[in-house]
């Protein structure tokens, strides 16, 4: 055993942990669980544990089903929800990579594996490529039976007259629980709408950010509904307020600590590499879009008006462009936010896409145009086409053609997985497609 898994197994005893919970992803986002005894910790980090791959969808064929799952022992953590205090026995979990055991490689369709991959290829360049979230969320009540309502739970009604501010009891236990599973929290907040909320942690290596974003998830959910509560990262729950993003910062640093984005001269303090990165983004942007906004519902957020992107540009001031410039106190902060992404995407995937195509801009020495100042919201077709600003894919159906034919994009996401993507996002596009919404039959039905 290594220190870091002597470690672990040290305080699964001391802390009294009796299960752990094996946790990977899917290539569609979901986090999956394969439960053990903590008796099997040791084993678990020698032999690996095995399962059969073809109960997971989108993962592998069944004449080819054997995965074994191994545990990275810097992911363990106590799950906050079941920490021994109350019920005995707590439970802990430990991300793993998927390993293929045909080959003894990784699984080309984990994507933790897919992100380790782009952090090579940074790795190579001589590159940390770091990143830091900002995944926004709705709480929102439940009705009698416990299922999810899109009836927020701190405006209107009889919360109003309540004593104190209930989100807020929420968002603090939602803290304490991210807390005590090793996050940094930078900051919390009401957002734009109501019921909406946003808690950021710091920045952090591409890995661990990925993973911290699967783990956010699972904790803000699980908090939540402890509070009978309903947390969404569904990224456009109500037609007509804001959505929830998951704006990305990005900055890659040299391997003797320098932020390789930073230029003092710069007029927006951003170095040639940090624009080709940029520019390299913006290249790719629609093909991106299908990995960093998967849902059909992503779209109804990715309109005009309500702080998310739809034109193709970047800008050192203004909030309706793809690419921002956030401003930065110190060197190190020198950084950009992809503003696109929403909190349905898989982390991992839509990481290594971003990764990629800003290190292709490197590679190519891609010229980022000028920043946009303007509110772009607010141009015209004839002054965006003056401008050279062309728009993001409307719908899902789009951005997976933009995918298809993005060969830089989908090679990031390596075959099996670009495979995958392709087939189950067709499929959900195609059964939105044929459905009837209430829209239409409000608008039609007696209309004609
Ligand atoms: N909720 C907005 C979005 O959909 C972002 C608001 C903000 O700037 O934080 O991206
Ligand atoms: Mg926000
Ligand atoms: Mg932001």
């Amino acid at each position: 055993l290594t220190a870091t898994e002597q470690d672990v197994i040290d305080e699964i005893d001391e802390k009294n942990v009796d299960f752990l919970r094996l946790q990977f992803t899917d290539i569609l986002g979901t986090v999956k669980n394969v439960s053990v005894p903590a008796t099997q910790a040791e084993k678990a980090f020698t032999e690996g544990i095995y399962f059969d791959g073809s109960s997971i969808d989108g993962f592998v064929r069944i004449q080819e089903s054997d995965m074994r799952l191994d545990p990275d022992p810097e992911t363990f953590a106590v799950l906050p929800w079941r920490n021994g205090d109350s019920d005995g026995g707590a439970a802990a979990r430990l991300i793993c990579d998927v390993i293929d055991t045909s080959t003894g490689e990784p699984f080309s369709g984990d994507p933790r594996g897919v992100l380790k991959d782009a952090i090579a290829r940074a790795e190579e360049m001589g590159y940390n490529v770091n990143m830091a979230p900002e995944p926004e969320f709705f709480l929102f009540e439940e009705d009698e039976e416990g299922r999810a309502t899109t009836k927020t739970n701190d405006a209107g009604g009889y919360f109003d007259l309540a004593p104190k501010d209930l989100a807020s009891d929420v968002r603090r236990d939602i803290i304490y629980g991210l807390e005590s599973m090793g996050f940094d929290i930078e900051a919390s907040h009401h957002e734009v709408a109501e019921g909406q909320h946003e808690i950021n942690f710091t920045y952090d290596d591409a890995l661990s950010t990925a993973d911290n974003v699967a783990t956010f998830r699972s904790v803000v959910r699980a908090i939540a509904a402890e509070h009978d509560l309903h947390a969404t990262f569904m990224p456009k729950p109500i037609a007509r307020i804001n959505g929830s993003g998951m704006h990305t910062h990005i900055s890659l640093f040299t391997e003797d600590g320098e932020n390789a984005f930073h230029d003092d001269d710069d007029e927006f303090n951003l170095s040639d590499t940090a624009k080709s990165f940029l520019a390299g983004v913006l290249e790719h942007a629609p093909a991106i879009t299908a990995i960093a906004n998967p849902t059909v519902n992503s779209y109804k957020r990715l309109v005009p008006g309500y702080e998310a992107p739809v034109y193709v540009a970047w800008s050192d001031r203004n909030r309706s462009a793809l690419i921002r410039k956030p401003a930065a106190r110190v060197p190190a902060a020198s950084r950009i936010e992809l503003r696109s992404p929403d909190p349905s995407c898989n982390p991992y995937l839509a990481f290594a896409a971003m990764i990629h195509a800003g290190l292709e801009g490197i590679e190519e020495e891609m010229e980022s145009d000028d920043p946009v100042r303007e509110n772009i919201y607010e141009f015209d077709e004839a002054k965006r086409e003056e401008y050279g600003i062309t728009t993001l894919p409307s719908n899902l159906g789009e951005a997976v053609e933009a995918f298809e034919n993005d060969e830089t994009i989908k090679s990031a996401m390596g075959e099996h997985v670009a495979e995958k993507f392709v087939e189950a996002k067709s499929q959900e596009f195609g059964e939105y497609i044929v459905e009837v919404s209430d829209w239409e039959i409000d608008r039609y039905l007696e209309k004609f």
